[in-house]
């Protein structure tokens, strides 16, 4: 079975791009728009990842975190932020706040999947894979 990761996140287009490359890394995506689409999925998909936008409409990136963080059945699930390269001190609060990685935007197709892959292995102790080809 695909291993599902969840995305929160409000512009298509980053959407759309994350999407194609995580598939394309033979992932299942499970998509919201909002923070509370986004917190209503992660409790009932049990991803094996979350991709978090910071900056999303009503409720921000940084109450979702702290929200999901707050659901103890969600303690072993990665939190990666994804917030773009100028919001100065983004980072740092994100970790503060219990995300397990940061990806700026806007997002590299040619690392996205690696850093998305190295979040995931980073939170459960798996060992790198060498031998995994993501190149082709
Ligand atoms: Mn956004």
């Amino acid at each position: 079975m695909k291993q599902k990761i969840l995305i929160i996140e409000d512009n298509e287009q980053n959407l759309y791009l994350a999407t194609f490359l995580l598939e394309k890394g033979g992932y299942e995506i499970v998509a919201a728009r909002t923070g509370l689409e986004g917190l209503d999925l992660a409790a009932n998909v049990r991803p094996a990842q979350i991709l978090l936008d910071i900056q999303l409409p009503g409720m921000d990136g940084f109450e979702v975190l702290n929200r999901l963080r707050k659901n103890n059945a969600l303690d072993d699930v990665p939190i990666t932020a994804v917030t773009s390269h100028a919001m100065v001190g983004d980072r740092e609060r994100c970790l503060a706040a219990g995300c397990n990685g940061y990806i700026e935007k806007p997002i590299d197709p040619d690392t996205f999947l690696r850093d998305v892959e190295r979040h995931m292995a980073d939170s459960t102790s798996e060992p790198d894979n060498p031998s995994s080809d993501h190149g082709s």
